[in-house]
């Protein structure tokens, strides 16, 4: 029996999609009869050479491109407005971005930022390559003053982990108007929170590491921008530096794209029921976060961002004493770095050397995962009150956190 091959209709186009559709359909190899709905995960450090010479675009090595980063890449760029690379790591992505300053160039960053990223400015700016202003990156007429000569901004809104709230629109025309650089360090919103280049950004960071791949089980970065020199540049400098993604661990990370909007919105809507319930508890002397009506970043972060997102920051009475029994108490809540992923973790940040002296020495914050949010409450109310002395619970039954 001969049968004419069928044909598959053709996908609706993307701009008439919201990001939730496209972070499940965008990536995927076309659609043809018999074709795989998934990328394959390409591993191959070699591909058979073309007759004669080969184009300057050709993969013909291992370290140039592979189809398993591409169609990550994909996805992230439709989500994001622009052309997406990805990195070994968020900070491989950070270092690929300020190696885009010329030397003897200057860059604006704000006082409380990724550690790595104030780390490599720092190190940077000790070996003479580049000068670093720091800014309170709430003051946006302090930051703007900085622009001043500067070569590239570096914004992250909210911030870490004090989740301040940047002008992002004003800053993002200002240096427009200097001609300053902007990139944005989207880990935290994510892109459906936030897309920096439809603000005027030039640049879009991710620690993939964390909500894109969201399960703690894969370290990567990556840049997006609307700029093919940007883009050709950042290409190079991955090709050069060797700063690539294994093809596992892009296909993990697509994996984890796919549900990017259900663990979000779940993950925020804990946040924010967290966050309202924390502001009343003795234990707890301020809670951090924009959903907050009385959060000095409330007005702001709801005029530009899609959501507060899942990062809540706590200040605990009683101080940093207090503060590590609740983070060694929990029991349900993983006491670690990082965040993002879809059990919930927290962390008090002052035990990071690093991590500066502007950032309460009592502050924990937490990652907000995707669990019963009942369940969280429970295990957190519970450590806040034995570590603190003010209480045990009163009314509930113990549930679902015995370990
Ligand atoms: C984790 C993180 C980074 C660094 O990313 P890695 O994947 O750990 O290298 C950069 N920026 C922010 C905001 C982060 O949370």
């Amino acid at each position: 029996m001969n049968e004419a091959p069928h044909e598959c209709p053709e996908p609706p186009a993307r701009d008439a999609l919201s990001p939730a559709t496209v972070a499940v359909l965008a990536g995927r190899p076309s659609r043809l009869p018999l074709a795989p709905v998934n990328p394959p995960v390409t591993l191959s450090s070699t591909y058979v050479a073309t007759a004669g010479t080969a184009r300057p675009d050709d993969v013909i090595y291992g370290r140039h491109g592979n189809e398993t980063w591409s169609a990550f890449e994909s996805a992230l760029g439709a989500l994001e407005g622009g052309d997406a690379l990805l990195f070994s790591s968020g900070l491989a992505t950070v270092a690929a971005v300020v190696a885009l300053v010329p030397a003897g160039g200057t860059v604006v960053v704000p006082r409380h930022a990724y550690n790595g990223t104030h780390d490599l400015l720092r190190e940077e700016a000790a070996t003479g390559r580049i000068g670093v202003r720091v800014v309170d990156v709430t003051d946006t007429g302090a930051v703007v003053a900085a622009l001043d000569g500067a070569d590239l901004l570096w914004v992250e809104t909210p911030t870490n982990p004090v989740l301040e709230i940047a002008d992002l629109p004003v800053l993002c025309r200002e240096a427009r108007a200097r001609g300053v650089l902007v990139a944005v360090d989207n880990t935290f919103p994510t892109p459906l929170g936030l897309r920096p280049l439809t603000l005027g950004a030039d640049l879009s960071v991710h620690s993939v590491t964390k909500y894109l791949a969201g399960h703690s089980d894969v370290v990567l970065g990556a840049a997006v921008t609307a700029s093919a020199e940007l883009r050709d540049r950042l290409h190079a400098h991955r090709t050069l530096r060797g700063a690539i993604p294994g093809p596992f661990e892009a296909w993990l990370a697509l994996r984890g794209l796919r549900t990017l909007h259900v663990r979000l919105d779940r993950a925020t809507a804990n946040a924010v029921e967290l966050a309202r319930r924390l502001s009343t508890h003795p234990a707890v002397r301020r809670v951090r976060h924009p959903s907050l009506p009385a959060d000095p970043g409330h007005a702001l972060a709801a005029s530009y961002l899609d959501g507060p997102g899942a990062v809540v920051a706590i200040e605990v009475a009683g101080g940093a004493e207090a503060a590590e029994r609740v983070a060694s108490a929990v029991r349900l809540w993983v006491h670690a770095t990082s965040l993002g992923g879809v059990e919930s973790s927290l962390e008090r940040r002052r035990r990071v050397a690093a991590e500066p002296a502007t950032v309460p020495a009592d502050l924990i914050r937490l990652s907000v995962g995707i669990e019963d949010v009942e369940d969280l409450w429970q295990d957190l109310d519970t450590a806040l009150r034995s570590s603190t002395g003010t209480g045990m619970p009163t009314g509930g039954t113990e549930r679902g956190v015995a370990g």
